[in-house]
């Protein structure tokens, strides 16, 4: 398998991919591994965790860099990558002991109690994006938990998960505890076919429709972290337009647009709308684009070519749908996966760019008259991520986000996750929750214990 860098597109290296049989020894490895790891006391397990953390940051500089070389990420946003997600450590510590211990909830005659055990091993085919987030949420709170991972990174982040292996077994958890697939969406197929004890998986919502029906007949947990096509609404009582401009803008670019919870669509309210465009497009027209290994650029290339494609087929569908591109909308020259930050007014909902996921640096922004008509518009999706609104007025805001059938609502704020809350997707963006509490507990199983004497 070639590890291609999406900034120059030449190759970084070549790598053996794993075959239906390594996977089977790697697995069995686990199995054994994963038994001895459940004995030992939480405490433990989490202080190899928190082990991890402490290599992590003392490898920060290269842990970025490999990122940024893999994935086109720019180099300030992998160093916030690799420092943030840390995050979940901090939670895990704050956090474990409380939710994996054995809860007494009668007493008496009988003593009822609930202990959670782990699931066993697990597969946790994972996404490129934002590999250190979306993984952390998987693997680390499943070691804790006591299980055994066998971890998937997407064929455009085998680097960092080669990474994380060797940090992992460096900061102590055993061999046959943490293992890594290497290879393309067939090795995570040989996974789907294998027998493991749960499926954790983060991804497009047409890779986890197919992962859910092929374990099925399993009968094991399934989790989905899948895309959204989230929507931020400016209400017209904003006080900083400038700066809702600003934020907004950020949430929709940041990482290129590559983020499960990007900014994928705005309405304006009518009031409002000229100004706030006016200073969108400035936001965006002063991002710095150009070499992700720069500290200063903003805007690196995207990650996987198709998907230049992809955002030019819906860009072309609008404008033939009578969408106006103010900003962009083309490529710039030389080598690399770049597209030029592009902004899309006069758009509507007979558009793909505002009913499909783009996942790139690409927005459409409306106009719209009234609440109703930015609630109707906003649910106007077969996704259920988040959904964010701007406006001075908590109430009126929040009557709107009450409404809104998704995992997350955001007020004055946007694309964020926070691991003291779940993390979950309804209807086309996910099944199940990583972090807090939940997310602590999904890799476990309950055990009633009903105990008389
Ligand atoms: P894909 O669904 O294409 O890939 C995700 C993972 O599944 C990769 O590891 C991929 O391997 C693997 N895979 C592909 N085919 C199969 C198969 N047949 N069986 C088993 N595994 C397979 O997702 P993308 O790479 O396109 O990731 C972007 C998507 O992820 C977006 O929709 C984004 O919104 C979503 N996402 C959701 C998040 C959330 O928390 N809700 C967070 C981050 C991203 P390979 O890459 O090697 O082909």
């Amino acid at each position: 398998m070639q590890i291609i860098n999406p900034a120059t597109e030449e190759i970084i290296t070549e790598l053996p991919e794993d075959s239906q049989e390594s996977i089977q020894e790697k697995l069995a490895s686990l199995r054994k591994g994963q038994k001895e790891w459940a004995k030992k006391p939480v405490e433990e397990r989490l202080e190899v965790i928190i082990q991890f953390g402490e290599l992590v940051k003392a490898n920060k500089e290269e842990l970025a860099f490999v990122l940024t070389s893999e994935t086109g990420k720019p180099i300030a946003q992998s160093r916030n990558e690799v420092n943030g997600s840390l995050n979940r450590i901090e939670h895990l510590k704050t956090n474990a002991l409380k939710w994996l211990a054995t809860e007494t909830v009668a007493t008496g005659d009988v003593t009822e109690s609930i202990a959670y055990e782990p699931l066993g091993v697990i597969a946790n085919i994972s996404a490129w994006n934002f590999p250190y987030n979306v993984g952390y949420n998987v693997f680390l709170y499943a070691i804790v938990a006591g299980n055994a991972v066998l971890y998937k990174p997407s064929e455009f982040a085998t680097l960092t998960g080669m990474n994380f292996k060797e940090l992992l077994h460096q900061a102590g958890v055993p061999e046959n505890v943490f293992d890594v697939a290497i290879g393309t969406g067939q090795v995570g197929q040989y996974l789907l076919d294998a027998d493991l004890d749960g499926y954790f998986f983060t991804g497009s919502y047409k890779t986890g429709v197919h992962i859910a029906k092929s374990v099925a007949h399993k009968l094991v947990p399934v989790q989905l972290e899948l895309g959204g096509k989230d929507p931020l609404y400016v209400m017209d009582d904003i006080a900083d337009i400038k700066q809702a401009a600003i934020n907004a803008a950020e949430g929709a670019f940041y990482n290129n647009g590559q983020s499960c919870c990007a900014v994928e669509r705005i309405y304006v309210q009518d009031k409002i709308y000229d100004e706030f465009v006016k200073h969108f497009v400035e936001e965006v027209k002063s991002y710095p684009m150009g070499d992700p290994t720069e500290d200063a650029t903003f805007t690196g290339p995207l990650t996987r070519a198709q998907q230049v494609e992809v955002i030019l087929e819906q860009l072309n569908d609008s404008i033939q749908k009578g969408a106006k591109i103010l900003l962009g909308g083309d490529q710039p020259e030389g080598p690399g996966y770049y597209l030029n930050p592009t902004v899309v007014v006069d758009t509507n909902h007979e558009m793909e760019l505002m009913k499909e996921e783009s996942f790139g640096p690409v927005i459409g922004i409306q106009k719209v008259n009234t609440d109703a008509e930015a609630l109707e518009l906003m649910q106007d999706t077969p996704y259920g991520l988040t959904a964010a609104i701007y406006s001075t007025d908590e109430a009126r805001a929040k009557a709107l986000l009450d409404e809104m059938n998704v995992g997350t609502v955001y007020w004055n704020c946007c694309d964020r996750v926070s691991p003291n809350t779940p993390w979950s997707g309804r209807k086309n963006s996910g099944l199940g929750s990583t972090l807090s509490s939940q997310g602590i507990r999904a890799f476990t199983q309950p055990k009633s214990y009903q105990m008389r004497g």
